[in-house]
């Protein structure tokens, strides 16, 4: 039976993975949006490849870039941030929402809104939103497939059990390319360094996270909403081989991982097919050539960031969205080259305690306002340092 899937932020690394796997089971599916920032010539190719109804380009100006690379193949063009969540309320049986940042919060939260089966990469859009999201999944009837590896592999791991049967979740952590770098080195690194991941191939602004750890902090804050089990039983683990892509503990002692490649078409692909399985082109697991599996305790001394993410969501409120958008706007700094590596936990750290945060937000609108208020602090701080 044919299924329709939109792809927001198609032309990304989660996009471009998923478009993969689409690709190699053709007659499966049926493509209703792609999105795109502003690479308009990327966007139309997908588009046309893949036959889809709609090409939305976020950006207002170049609608008549993206109507000219379609002319003649009856795909609609449009362009702006209404026309995105236009296109993601658009009926289709899955909607992979692979925006990076939280301006992937508003077309998430319009593919929510319909209902529908959301595969959710974009993490900075739940941590922002938190419990106005999980609350519109729920009065919506909708579904939230979890695409990161971690939350994915936890998400198979809670197959085997009841989630009032956790005793812990452990998220694994590759530790980034920067893991067992000094202090004094950390205050070096370029951004050439920072993005270059030892065992992943992202997109620059999760690699920066990667790297400072912010990623394992927004994951932390991502698993709380998603597996809500307490943030004290939550725990984060180093593990440099990214292997094992996260744990599940039960109350009997038994502790259920899921291991595989580091590949994101593993997780996407269970995603696409829950609850069934559908092939991959990876190779078998060889944990014989693999050899050693390694674990050790994260060091919040030289990346503070885990444990600002916990207190941020052990604050709730405003918190998480204000954490969430000063790293956003500290780490466009830094891949600009305006600020040093180790500004980034920082900075986030003072738009976080520096001023009085607005209550909870309790709407979309106001999760918004909280993300362009952290913002205007963050880069406010950028003028004076
Ligand atoms: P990427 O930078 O490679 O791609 C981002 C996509 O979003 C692109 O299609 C881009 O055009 C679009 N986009 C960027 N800014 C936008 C804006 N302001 N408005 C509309 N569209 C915009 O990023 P990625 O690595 O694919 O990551 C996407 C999301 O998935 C992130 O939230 C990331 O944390 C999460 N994620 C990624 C991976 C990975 O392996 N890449 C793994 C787990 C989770
Ligand atoms: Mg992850």
């Amino acid at each position: 039976m044919t299924r329709s899937i939109s792809v927001l932020g198609a032309t990304g690394s989660v996009g471009a993975s998923t478009l993969d796997l689409i690709r190699r089971n053709r007659d499966d599916w049926r493509v209703v949006a792609l999105t795109a920032h502003s690479n308009v010539e990327d966007l139309a190719k997908l588009a046309r490849e893949f036959g889809a109804d709609i090409a939305v380009i976020a950006q207002d100006n170049l609608l008549g870039a993206l109507r000219d690379a379609l002319a003649g193949s009856g795909i609609e063009a449009a362009a702006g941030r209404a026309a995105l969540c236009e296109a993601s309320a658009r009926p289709a049986d899955i909607v992979m929402a692979a925006i990076v940042g939280c301006a992937g919060l508003g077309p998430v939260m319009a593919a929510i809104e319909q209902g529908t089966t959301v595969a959710l990469a974009n993490k900075e859009a739940l941590v922002s939103a938190g419990e106005v999201m999980t609350a519109a999944v729920e009065k919506h009837g909708a579904t939230l497939l979890p695409v990161d590896s971690e939350h994915n592999a936890i998400f198979q791991c809670l197959q085997g059990g009841k989630l009032a049967e956790v005793r812990t979740i452990t998220l694994t952590a590759s530790g980034g390319p920067l893991r067992t770098w000094t202090k004094a080195q950390l205050d070096e690194a370029t951004p050439a360094q920072a993005i270059a991941h030892p065992n992943w191939d992202m997109g620059a602004k999760i690699s920066v996270d990667s790297a400072t750890m912010f990623n394992k902090g927004l994951e932390l804050i991502e698993a709380h909403h998603m597996f809500p089990v307490g943030l004290d039983k939550i725990r984060i683990v180093v593990h440099p081989q990214s292997v094992i892509h996260s744990m599940v503990e039960y109350r009997d002692g038994s502790t259920l991982a899921q291991l595989g490649p580091s590949d994101m078409r593993v997780p996407i692909a269970s995603c696409l097919a829950y609850p069934a399985r559908m092939d991959t082109p990876m190779d078998p697991l060889d944990l014989a050539a693999i050899g050693e599996l390694t674990f050790h305790a994260p060091d919040e001394e030289r990346f503070p960031a885990t444990r600002l993410a916990r207190e941020a969501s052990q604050a709730g409120g405003a918190a998480p969205g204000t954490l969430n958008a000063a790293n956003e706007v500290a780490v466009a700094a830094f891949l600009a080259g305006n600020i040093p590596f180790s500004r980034i936990a920082l900075m986030v750290e003072r738009v976080l305690s520096e001023t009085e945060l607005p209550p909870a937000p309790q709407t979309l609108e106001e999760v918004l306002r909280v993300d362009e208020d952290a913002r205007r602090r963050a880069s406010a701080m950028l003028e004076t340092c």
